[in-house]
C-alpha cells in the first residue's frame, strides 16, 4: 500500500496527501468518504521537487517505473478502484501524466479541448513528457463551472496563471472539503472572463455549502514560502506601460495557456497604439481551442485585436479568423507599432540565424520574460543562456515574474470569505506560518 506524505481524518471522511504537503508543485489529494463509499482525487501533479532533486543535465528519467520508484509522481495503486480524478488546470504539477491513469478510472478536466491541443505537443515529445497525453481509452470529460456533478463535486472558476483554473467544493456524506487548486485573489481580467476567485467563493459557500464554511479548507500557499516577492497584475501593467513608451518592437514570453495576461496585454496594446501578434505556435493552437471554452465577446476580442506571424508556417490556417502578417512586409517595416507575444527562445533562433531581421530592430528590441511560477533550476540555466545571447544581440532584458498566486495579506480575505473550520494547507514550504495565520488548531 502507498503511504500518503500527510493524512487526516475526522468522521467518515480521509484526505490523504500525496504530493504537495510541504511542498510547492506535484499536489495530489485522495479523498475516501466511507460513508457514501466514495473514493476522488484531486489532481495528478508531477512532484517538481523530485524531479529537481533526482534529475538534471543528462541526468534524466529513464521511464515511468522510475518516476514512480522516487517518487515523483503519484503511486498508481492510488487510481485503482477511484471513482473520479479531478484536474483543477493544466500547468504540469496539477495535470501530471494522464496517459498512467488506468483506463477504467474518470478523468474530469477543465477543457477536453484545451487537453487536447496541449496533449497533442506532448504526443510527440519522444520522452516521458509522452505520457501527459492520457490513451484513447481513458474516460475524460469537461468540468462543468458552479454544477454539482454525480460524485458531489462542484467546480468553482478562480483567476490563476493558466486559463481555465477551478478550485473544488466536495459535498460527502458528513463533511465538505474546498480544494483551492491553485489561485490568485486579483487577476488580470476577473470581472471580465468571471474568475473573481472571492465573489466566485462567497457564491459558493451561499449555495453549494448552504452559507456554512467549508469543514476542510486544503487551500494552496505558495507565496508564504517565497522569498521572492512577485509582481501583481496591476504592477504588471504599470510597468508594461512604461517600457512600452519607445519606439522599438517589444517581444513579450507569456505562459501559452496565460489567458488572462494576454487579454491585458491587449488592452494595454490598443491604449499606446500597438497591435498585438502572436508568433508562438503553441499559443496560437491554445487560443484556437478557447473557441469551446470562451464566450463569444472575448473571441471577438482575441480575434478582432491580435494577429499572427509565424516563423515557418504552420500546417492550419489563423484560427478564430484571425489576420495573417508577415515579419518582413509588417514588423520590420514599423517595429515601434507591434508587441511580439513568443516564446523568447524562437526569438532567438530567428535572431541567430540572421537575414530575416534589420540589425537595428534587433538592436532596440525589448524582450520581456514573464514568468507566472517560481522557476526550477533547468528553466533558471536556459533563461541564463538565452540572456546571455539576447545582451550579444543588443536586446534590452526585462524578467519579470507574475504571480499566479495571492499574496499572505490576501490569505484573510479567502478565510473570511469561506469560513472553513479546518485549514490544511498545500503547495507551500510554510504550512506552520498559514496555520498560525489561520489561528485554530490543526486537524
Ligand atoms: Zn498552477
Amino acid at each position: 500500500m502507498a503511504t500518503p506524505l500527510c493524512s487526516y481524518e475526522e468522521k467518515s471522511i480521509k484526505i490523504e496527501i500525496y504530493g504537495g504537503c510541504n511542498e510547492i508543485g506535484g499536489n495530489s489529494v485522495v479523498i475516501l468518504d466511507k460513508g457514501a463509499g466514495r473514493k476522488i482525487i484531486f489532481d495528478n501533479g508531477i512532484r517538481f521537487s523530485i524531479l529537481r532533486k533526482f534529475y538534471r543535465g543528462s541526468i534524466s528519467p529513464l521511464g515511468t517505473a522510475e518516476l514512480w520508484s522516487v517518487g515523483a509522481i503519484p503511486p498508481k495503486e492510488i487510481f485503482e478502484d477511484a471513482d473520479a480524478v479531478y484536474i483543477t488546470h493544466f500547468h504540469l504539477d496539477h495535470l501530471g501524466l494522464l496517459g498512467l491513469l488506468p483506463d477504467g478510472v474518470r478523468a474530469y478536466v477543465p477543457s477536453k479541448e484545451v487537453l487536447e491541443s496541449i496533449a497533442d505537443r506532448y504526443r510527440r515529445s519522444g520522452s516521458w513528457l509522452n505520457y501527459i497525453a492520457p490513451s484513447q481509452y481513458l474516460d475524460i470529460r469537461s468540468l462543468e463551472p458552479f454544477r454539482e456533478d454525480e460524485f458531489g463535486v462542484t467546480p468553482i472558476p478562480v483567476s490563476h496563471s493558466s486559463y481555465p483554473s477551478l478550485s473544488l467544493i466536495y459535498r460527502g456524506s458528513d463533511s465538505t472539503i474546498f480544494y483551492s487548486g491553485d489561485l490568485r485573489v486579483r487577476g488580470f481580467q476577473g470581472d471580465m472572463l468571471g474568475v473573481d476567485t472571492i465573489r466566485n467563493i462567497a457564491w459558493a459557500v451561499d449555495n453549494v455549502l448552504g452559507g456554512l464554511g467549508a469543514d476542510f479548507a486544503l487551500l494552496e500557499g505558495t507565496n508564504f514560502s517565497d522569498v521572492e516577492t512577485p509582481l501583481s497584475p496591476q504592477e504588471f501593467r504599470s510597468i508594461l506601460w512604461r517600457i512600452l513608451d519607445t519606439a522599438a518592437l517589444a517581444t513579450i514570453s507569456i505562459d501559452h495557456t496565460d489567458l488572462e495576461i494576454l487579454l491585458d496585454i491587449i488592452d494595454i496594446a490598443s491604449m499606446t497604439g500597438r497591435k498585438v501578434v502572436i508568433a508562438s505556435p503553441r499559443i496560437i493552437s491554445t487560443i484556437d481551442s478557447y473557441a469551446h471554452v470562451l464566450k463569444s465577446k472575448h473571441l471577438k476580442k482575441l480575434s478582432e485585436n491580435i494577429s499572427i506571424a509565424t516563423i515557418d508556417s504552420i500546417d492550419e490556417p489563423p484560427p478564430l479568423g484571425i489576420t495573417d502578417i508577415t515579419f518582413i512586409d509588417d514588423i520590420l517595416r514599423s517595429p515601434e507599432n507591434y508587441i511580439l507575444i513568443q516564446d523568447p527562445i524562437d526569438f532567438l533562433e530567428i535572431n541567430r540565424r540572421e537575414a530575416r531581421w534589420g540589425k537595428d530592430v534587433v538592436e532596440k528590441a525589448i524582450v520581456l520574460l514573464t514568468n507566472p511560477e517560481p522557476m526550477d533550476m533547468a528553466r533558471e540555466e536556459e533563461e541564463r543562456v538565452l540572456a546571455s545571447w539576447l545582451y550579444r544581440l543588443g536586446a534590452q532584458i526585462y524578467r519579470i515574474r507574475v504571480s499566479g498566486h495571492y499574496y499572505p495579506h490576501e490569505f484573510r480575505e479567502i478565510i473570511t470569505s469561506l469560513k472553513p473550520k479546518k485549514l490544511i494547507p498545500i503547495h507551500t514550504e510554510a504550512p506552520g506560518t498559514m496555520i498560525l495565520k489561520f489561528g485554530k488548531p490543526r486537524p
